[in-house]
């Protein structure tokens, strides 16, 4: 087991991961930020963000993530690539497992954010890579000329949508219900576009192709019962996000679709643990609340080991 003994162990990098990495190196304790592989989180695959404050006409999401790290690395916040897979309480420390080894830490601040949500039906993870994509900010320009698809009706699936008009030769977007969920600028946008339509009241039931990639999707009419088939090269899943917390599901309290319980203040059930971000259950996943939960966070760390210390 490594000596060192951290006083805030961060797990994850991204907005809510280096804003407690910010706040807690800011404030002289020794902390360590563990991220798995890429540092910037969900927002590395975001073209454009416009509505963190103070970037009117908005900011690319890779640029916004390297100024938060160039930002952390100002006050000296040391940083491990490796993955987690464990966290336990022993004797007032915790101890984190890192690629297979302990480290050990008096706080931990759980930020592992939330990966894309699967459809579940067939063909999807044959056609994964070959015509079934996540990310469209990744993805997208595979797709020259040619129609694709996105389904959900969230902002992702709007955001998707419209950056997905600058290869394909039409896209469209599948939504459940008929009315989207996405904020109304979106939906504006959406509508102006020529080259978007919305197929309301369908849902996917089947990823239809073959070894050289997908072909067509078949659709359901939620309302009629009728089936249909249509002839897409890439289908783009926007159907939310599956918080990243199963490998706590033993130590902490999670809710029934895997976050994190906190109070305000983010402590979790262990204390001295504490959530930020999109792990946690909370009404608003933006990168402004965040990195809001990232300062909460690390300022309540503070807290609890001048409360230790007594
Ligand atoms: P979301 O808001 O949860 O929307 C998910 C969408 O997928 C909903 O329209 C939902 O339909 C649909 N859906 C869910 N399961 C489905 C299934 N099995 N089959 C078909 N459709 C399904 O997720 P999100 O768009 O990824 O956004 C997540 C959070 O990030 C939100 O809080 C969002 O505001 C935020 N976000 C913000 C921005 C921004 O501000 N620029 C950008 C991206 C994301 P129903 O509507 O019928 O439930």
């Amino acid at each position: 087991m490594s000596e060192a003994v951290y006083d805030v162990l961060i797990i994850g990098g991204g907005p809510a991961g280096l804003t407690a990495g910010l706040y807690a190196s800011r404030a002289k304790l020794r902390t360590l930020l563990v991220e798995r592989m890429i540092m910037g989180g969900q927002v590395m695959t975001t073209t454009k963000v416009e509505n963190y404050p103070g970037f009117p006409g908005g900011i690319d999401g890779p640029d916004l993530m390297l100024r938060f790290q160039e930002h952390c690395q100002e006050f000296g916040l040391e940083v491990r690539y490796g993955e987690v897979s464990g966290l336990v309480d022993a004797g007032g420390e915790k101890v984190v497992t890192v690629d297979g080894e302990p480290v050990r830490a008096r706080t931990a601040i759980v930020t592992t954010g939330a990966e894309p949500r699967k459809l579940g039906i067939p063909g999807e993870p044959e056609l994964t890579g070959r015509g079934v994509s996540y990310c469209a900010t990744c993805d997208g320009a595979f797709f020259r000329n040619v129609p694709v698809a996105v389904v959900g009706g969230g902002d992702t699936a709007a955001e998707e949508a419209l950056f997905l008009t600058r290869f394909a030769s039409r896209v469209y977007l599948i939504h459940r219900r008929g009315e989207l969920r996405a904020t109304k600028v979106l939906q504006e946008r959406l509508a102006a576009n020529e080259k978007v339509e919305i197929l309301w009241h369908r849902t996917v039931e089947r990823a239809l192709g073959e070894s050289s990639g997908l072909k067509a999707v078949q659709l359901r009419d939620t309302v009629s019962g009728e089936p249909s088939e249509l002839a897409v090269e890439g289908l783009f899943v926007a159907i939310g996000v599956t918080p990243k917390a199963h490998f706590l599901a033993e130590v902490l309290t999670l809710d029934a679709d895997g976050h994190i319980l906190t109070d305000a203040e983010c402590r979790t059930s262990m204390p001295g643990v504490f959530a930020a971000g999109d792990v946690r259950k909370k009404i608003l996943k933006q990168i402004a609340t965040a990195v809001g939960d990232g300062a909460v966070a690390a300022i309540m760390a503070e807290k609890y080991l001048e409360d230790l210390e007594g």
